[in-house]
């Protein structure tokens, strides 16, 4: 329903401090909380606000949270919507949804609009001319690329999108203007897994040989949300012990558990 859609603008509780690792992301970032702390700053000098940017990176990597981070670090309103959202059997419907995004967004500015799986909706045009409910498609990506040229640069509403197939994008939402920039959001490294450890340890009763450093050994290739599964679960199964606090050996069942997760994952896909 359309009522739905907007249900996740919300109270902005998230910024910088609850985003791990992820330094030179946040580095580029911290420009557009400047634009939209304060614009005049910029435009006083002649300057174009840019208008976006695509965040691009593997699942769980933290490209929603960073978003969120934002719109909580300026202080403004976040809109949020799935690319997914916009992909509907009637004509017309997707377009109208974006319309209806920006129109709620401009009334809000400054403001962040979030599109997440953007490739849902901006893959290439006319590549798949066999599928059936292409052209519905097309009209939304169409209506998204008009509302991207229509907002003026210093409107005040800034839109971020994140995809993990950059490449299967389609060429005109990376022209000048729209989503002039790219930020890379990649898997953390050993270091920056510890520092995730560290922002979802906060919360956890934890036993004094649980230490952030070694539960970032006993977990290569994990993504931000694997890690934030794993304290979770640790905690579950500590609370399933009837324990008062978690373990080292809680950590290790759950980081088990995650990997056999994703190797069940990786098998479907492969
Ligand atoms: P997807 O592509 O699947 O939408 P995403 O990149 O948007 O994933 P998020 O939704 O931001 O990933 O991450 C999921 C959760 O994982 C976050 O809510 C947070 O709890 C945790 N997480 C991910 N990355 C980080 C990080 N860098 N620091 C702290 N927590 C993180």
């Amino acid at each position: 329903s359309r009522a739905k859609i907007f249900d996740k603008e919300a109270e902005i509780k998230v910024n910088f401090t609850d985003v791990a690792g992820l330094a030179e992301a946040k580095q580029e970032l911290e420009e557009i909380v400047e634009f939209l702390k304060k614009p005049e700053k910029f435009t006083n000098l002649g300057g174009k606000i840019p208008k976006g940017a695509l965040l691009v990176g593997p699942p769980g990597t933290g490209k929603t949270l960073l978003a969120k981070a934002i719109a909580g670090e300026a202080n403004v309103p976040f809109f949020s919507m799935s690319g997914s959202d916009f992909v509907e059997m009637f004509v017309g419907v997707g377009a109208s949804r974006v319309r209806d995004l920006f129109k709620k967004a401009k009334e809000k500015a400054p403001c962040i609009v979030f599109i997440d799986e953007i490739d849902a909706i901006g893959r290439a045009r006319g590549k798949n001319p066999n599928m059936g409910g292409n052209d519905e498609r097309e009209n939304t990506l169409n209506q998204l690329l008009t509302e991207m040229d229509g907002f003026g640069t210093n409107s005040g509403v800034i839109l971020l999108a994140a995809t993990n197939r950059a490449d299967i994008l389609d060429r005109a939402l990376m022209r000048a203007g729209r989503f002039d920039r790219q930020i890379h959001v990649e898997l953390p490294d050993i270091k920056e897994r510890k520092q995730i450890f560290e922002v979802h340890l906060r919360p956890l009763k934890l036993s004094k040989e649980v230490k952030s450093s070694f539960l970032a050994k006993q977990t290569p290739g994990f993504s931000g949300a694997d890690i934030a599964n794993v304290c979770n679960e640790a905690a579950l199964i500590a609370a399933r012990g009837d324990k008062e606090i978690v373990e080292k050996e809680d950590f290790l069942n759950a980081v088990d558990r995650i990997v056999g997760g994703l190797e069940k994952k990786n098998k479907i896909i492969s």
